[in-house]
């Protein structure tokens, strides 16, 4: 059993796939952490979540890139009625890429409310820093939270350092096939507070040619990452499941 710990599964992208997707993690002992972008997308993972509860673990969130977008009461309805149905809030965070698209003070204020309601009902949050590495710390830094995990996380090794302190995880994707960076920080991290994705459906072309990614795809990441950290690959899965279960704050099963 693996968990593909930041995957965006309720995609439009990927909906044609659904069915063969689900069937093959099923058949291939695949764990889904399913990120959501908006409300619509929230209330979509829910309804995957119920119907395929081992596999599909909910998170409902607003990304900073739907900022502009926040309906805040209708949201904070749908976490307080489906907290027996979601593991946590993500896809949340900061990304100064998209500033032109939707202004600072929007994200940071989409994020602050989303972070609130993490602290109020104990929910884990599943974080995205591009190139706000450092606010989004020194955000996370202001509110008591259960766990957090900051996914393809791309900042300083000093930056990590920081979360890891905290106690942070940290998710590792396809980028670890190819990017020093990536392998650098992935050494940084020790295997301790790592995490796999596939952060599907983004396009990896270094590693994977021009297709929409797929949850499939974990098992070549994890791969990766136990050479890189020269662990044998059975210990790496047991180590990362572990992880994936603190960071969740439950063990999962499987049949
Ligand atoms: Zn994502």
């Amino acid at each position: 059993m693996i968990v593909d710990a930041h995957c965006h599964l309720v995609d439009d992208y990927l909906k044609p796939f659904l069915p063969l997707i689900i069937r093959s993690c099923e058949a291939n002992g695949i764990v889904i952490f399913s990120n959501s972008m908006n409300l619509e997308s929230s209330r979509i993972s829910i309804e995957l979540g119920r119907k395929h509860s081992e596999l599909v673990k909910v998170f409902v969130g607003v990304h900073p890139w739907e900022a502009n977008n926040f309906q805040e009461d209708a949201f904070d309805r749908l976490v307080v009625s489906e907290l027996n149905s979601i593991s946590g809030i993500g896809e949340i965070g900061l990304d100064w890429k998209y500033l032109d698209r939707v202004p600072m003070k929007a994200q940071r204020r989409v994020l602050e409310h989303q972070l609130q309601l993490a602290e109020k009902y104990l929910l884990p949050v599943n974080v995205h820093s591009r190139r706000a590495y450092q606010e989004v710390l020194d955000t996370l830094g202001r509110y008591s939270l259960k766990s957090v995990l900051l996914h393809w996380f791309s900042g300083t090794e000093d930056q990590m350092e920081r979360g890891l302190d905290r106690g942070y995880f940290f998710s590792f994707g396809p980028t670890v096939l190819y990017s020093k960076k990536t392998q650098k920080l992935l050494i940084k991290c020790g295997l301790d507070r790592v995490l796999v994705e596939t952060d599907s459906p983004v396009e990896y072309n270094a590693c994977f040619g021009n297709t929409p990614s797929n949850p499939l795809f974990i098992y070549s990441v994890a791969y990766a990452i136990s050479n890189i950290l020269k662990k044998n690959l059975e210990e790496t899965l047991n180590i990362m499941l572990n992880n994936s279960q603190n960071y969740i704050g439950r063990k999962m099963r499987w049949r």
